[in-house]
């Protein structure tokens, strides 16, 4: 705002300037073309005056040779006079003596006041108004003047006498003696002529013109005064003692000069107006970049309230996924029991509800990741039932809490194993179906599922009807749109963003899918969407019934789902501790392990042996895990094998990362057996695949069940301390107690070189190595169930990471260099500690 005022002053300031300027300018223009003019006048005068001294010479010659004549020859005076009125018909001659008697034309010696000058000798010229001019000359006897001749002319031969015809209409000429009395004064004069030349300016005019006389001979002089704008101007008349000065007005000679004026005045406005133009786009232009950066502020301070919105997202999903962890943890354990038919229905209910519960915290990230475009489409094979009953189980639940009736009618014949996003497909359900309760006050709400087959793609089509409340028509435009609640009246007391058909729109536009509404207000509504998605298995769904128990769920006590002796996987891990977890958690499928604790020591394994299966840290020194893929995928006979990574940092994108460095799947560390043994399942081969034997007791070697079996046993194993969790840690050995006194004792012996390697990167600045083995020691300190260290080591790797990131500006560096430096002593102060802690002995 203030840059545009003082903008505003600057523009004024410098149009006053222009303007100044251009007066100064227009004055210095006209002062130099009333010069030019002054001059161009001055010479003009000049020519005229030498034609009016030339005319006037004509007719005063004739009259001097005539007087020289009469003064020899004195008897002659009747012939002169004849011979002069010949000669000049329009000026009656005659010849006074100093009696006054005249001869020829006749003369009263009063009316022509001059004529007493002629007696004296001198030619005359007067001027009565009412009778006109005189020219007289004296005629000499010896050095007397005897006579006077002289010619009268009438008034109307003024012009001729001096060739005035010559001027123009508005220039006006007098005749003068040359010590300023007049001589013959223009046509018509009046007093106000003789007024208009006693005016001080043109005084002052003529006088200057008199002075510029001396020196020139003629001259004009530019006046402006209360008369008006007028040029004044004087010459002498050639071998006479007459001169001729005049004026004219200004106007009359400036045609030109005003023409000039004009074009000069025009160009000036000309650059005014574009100056003002100039001034108000660089206005606009100033007060576009104003509203720009207002705009890049509004933005930022957007992104800011986004950004803390995603945060607070983040934090409240990973909030609220800690307590659902926990709720499907105990769910697991009680699973794991014997149980009656009864609690076990419900135990598999909470089961699939917190699975789709977590699905939706998921969901909720991803509103993030829609609205900055973002969401990916991930498509895995899926099987369609086991969707319908997360989504029922969800649905049937809240339906049930409003004493709706909730109903799923599924095609029986529809292939049951589909590819596609089996997220996204769950969560567009669910929006709908969770729509049509809360929008049904009473009643049912029905989901359809029916589909086409054309070729290996299934068009499939889910309805959702419901009872309730009906959408007006006009609104249906509207349904769509972010944010939009509609018939507000009616809905004020249902919760709801009006996000939900927007998500579910976009998504199933990005799969390729359509989204279609039957409504009658009051009636009830009908949405349907058709989604078309690979088929992979042809085995029709069966009779779905939602209520049946899950075939997945009469087997969930934990134990071994499948053994598969004849499979060999190779882990390769360059952490002893996460080779052990991994191999003792495979124990019991009966699978062929081998370990290798390199890259390098992995492609000489994979040289020697072929596997069905490699398990491949992400990161570890030397050869990371890409790197020892992207090798040993050149290998001979290595196109069957699949490649699962290993990591300890999963993030969201991560799964297309790894597929698209040529992983078959990842697993985040630390893993659960179940986990495990779940994706080796799904990698192995199926003809390697059987059935866990029925005699194999449940929680088979090598340890015994969790908890009730012997708990104060446990207790004394391994030890307990405020550092560890042991249930944590005993969750990643699939609560195997012998694997986690195990990994306790490794952790704790590995502890003092694993130290010293650290403190030594530490101290020559080998951030490469000491971020990977910072973090090898985040996921193996969750693995004995240390969350403090876990999370310190989190932090101090993020800080390498930093530090080492190739964007990075030097001043970050520095502050991640501070944060390595003024954290690395307590971290490793911790891990002795914990090490200590977990010690076994
Ligand atoms: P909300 O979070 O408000 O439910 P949605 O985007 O899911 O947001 O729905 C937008 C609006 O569409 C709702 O506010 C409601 O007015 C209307 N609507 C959605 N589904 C139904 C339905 N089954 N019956 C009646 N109105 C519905």
């Amino acid at each position: 705002m203030n840059n545009r005022k003082k903008m505003l002053l600057t523009i004024l300031m410098t149009l006053f300037l222009i303007f100044l300027a251009g007066i100064f300018i227009q004055h210095r223009i006209v002062a130099m073309l009333n010069n030019a003019a002054e001059h161009s006048v001055s010479r003009q005068t000049e020519d005229l005056s030498m034609l009016a001294g030339e005319r006037f010479l004509r007719f005063l010659t004739p009259l001097q040779t005539a007087a020289n004549h009469l003064s020899t020859h004195e008897q002659d005076k009747e012939a002169v006079l004849q011979m002069l009125v010949q000669q000049n018909p329009q000026g009656q001659a005659g010849l006074i003596d100093f009696q006054h008697h005249t001869m020829g034309r006749f003369l009263s010696r009063d009316s022509f006041p001059r004529l007493q000058l002629a007696f004296h000798g001198n030619t005359i010229i007067d001027y009565n108004p009412d009778i006109g001019i005189l020219l007289a000359t004296p005629v000499f006897y010896g050095d007397n003047v005897r006579y006077v001749l002289y010619q009268v002319y009438p008034l109307e031969m003024l012009p001729k006498l001096f060739a005035l015809s010559d001027y123009d209409a508005f220039t006006h000429v007098i005749i003068q003696y040359r010590d300023g009395t007049l001589a013959v004064p223009y046509e018509n004069y009046t007093t106000d002529d003789t007024k208009f030349w006693a005016d001080d300016t043109i005084q002052a005019g003529m006088k200057e013109v008199h002075r510029r006389l001396q020196r020139s001979k003629a001259a004009a002089v530019y006046t402006e005064g209360a008369e008006g704008k007028f040029f004044v101007f004087g010459a002498d008349l050639p071998q006479t003692d007459f001169s001729l000065i005049g004026y004219m007005p200004w106007s009359a000679v400036a045609g030109q000069i005003t023409s000039i004026y004009q074009r000069v005045f025009f160009l000036f406005s000309f650059m005014l107006i574009l100056f003002a133009c100039l001034s108000i786009y660089l206005l606009m232009a100033q007060t576009s970049v104003a509203e720009t950066e207002e705009l890049r502020e509004a933005r930022q301070a957007a992104d800011a309230a986004n950004q803390a919105k995603s945060q607070f997202l983040a934090n409240m999903s990973h909030e609220i996924r800690t307590p659902i962890n926990a709720i499907s943890g105990m769910n697991e354990m009680i699973l794991r029991q014997e149980l009656p038919a009864e609690v076990r229905k419900y135990a598999s209910n909470i089961k699939s509800a917190t699975a789709a519960l977590l699905t939706i915290i998921n969901e909720i990230l991803d509103f993030s990741k829609i609205e900055s475009g973002h969401m990916e489409i991930v498509p895995t094979d899926y099987q369609l039932a086991q969707v319908l009953r997360e989504v029922g189980t969800l649905v049937g639940v809240r339906a049930h809490a409003k004493n709706l009736a909730f109903k799923i009618h599924v095609d029986p014949y529809l292939p049951n194993g589909l590819y596609g996003d089996a997220g996204r497909l769950r969560q567009i359900l669910i929006n709908l179906l969770n729509n049509a309760i809360k929008y049904t006050p009473s009643g049912s709400v029905t989901l359809d599922i029916s589909g086409q087959r054309s070729a290996s793609t299934l068009r499939l089509r889910a309805a959702v009807t419901d009872t309730g409340i009906g959408i007006r028509e006009e609104d249906r435009a509207r349904l769509f749109h972010v944010f939009e609640r509609l018939d507000i009246k009616r809905n004020c007391q249902i919760e709801g963003t009006g996000l939900g058909l927007a998500i579910t729109h976009r998504l199933l536009n990005m799969m390729k899918g359509t989204i279609q509404v039957d409504s009658t207000y009051g009636e009830g509504s009908t949405f349907t969407i058709e989604l078309p998605q690979e088929v992979h298995s042809f085995d029709p769904i069966g009779v779905f019934n939602l209520n049946a128990q899950p075939d997945l769920d009469t087997n969930l006590s934990h134990q071994a789902s499948f053994i598969a002796p004849d499979a060999r996987v190779l882990i390769v891990d360059d952490n002893d501790m996460n080779c052990f977890v991994a191999s003792s958690l495979l124990k019991e499928t009966q699978m062929q392990t081998t370990i290798a604790h390199s890259g390098a020591e992995a492609l000489e394994t994979l040289q020697k042996q072929s596997f069905h299966v490699v398990l491949l840290d992400y990161m570890m020194p030397g050869m990371d895990g890409v790197e020892t893929l992207h090798k040993a995928k050149q290998l001979q006979g290595i196109s069957s094998t699949r490649f699962i990574a290993l990591t300890a940092t999963a993030l969201s994108g991560s799964r297309e990362k790894f597929l698209g460095e040529g992983f078959d799947n990842y697993l985040s560390k630390p893993m659960t057996g179940d986990e495990l043994t779940a994706m080796l399942h799904r990698y192995l081969p199926a003809e390697l695949i059987k059935p866990a034997p029925a005699s194999l007791p449940p929680m088979a070697a090598p340890a015994p069940a969790p908890a009730a079996e012997a708990p104060p046993a446990t207790a004394a194993d391994t030890p307990s301390s405020p550092l560890i969790d042991r249930e944590l840690g005993m969750k990643y050995c699939n609560n195997m107690e012998a694997i986690y006194h195990n990994i306790l004792g490794m952790f704790s012996k590995q502890s003092t070189g694993k130290i010293a390697r650290l403190d030594e990167d530490f101290a020559t600045g080998n951030w490469d190595d000491y971020r990977i083995n910072i973090h090898a020691l985040k996921s193996t300190a969750l693995t004995i169930g240390c969350r403090s260290l876990n999370q310190k080591a989190k932090e101090q790797e993020q800080a390498a990471k930093d530090y080492l990131a190739e964007d990075a500006a030097p001043s970050q560096k520095q502050q991640a260099l501070d944060y390595l430096q003024q954290h690395h002593a307590d971290i490793m102060a911790l891990y002795r500690q914990t090490a200590e802690a977990a010690n076994p002995q």
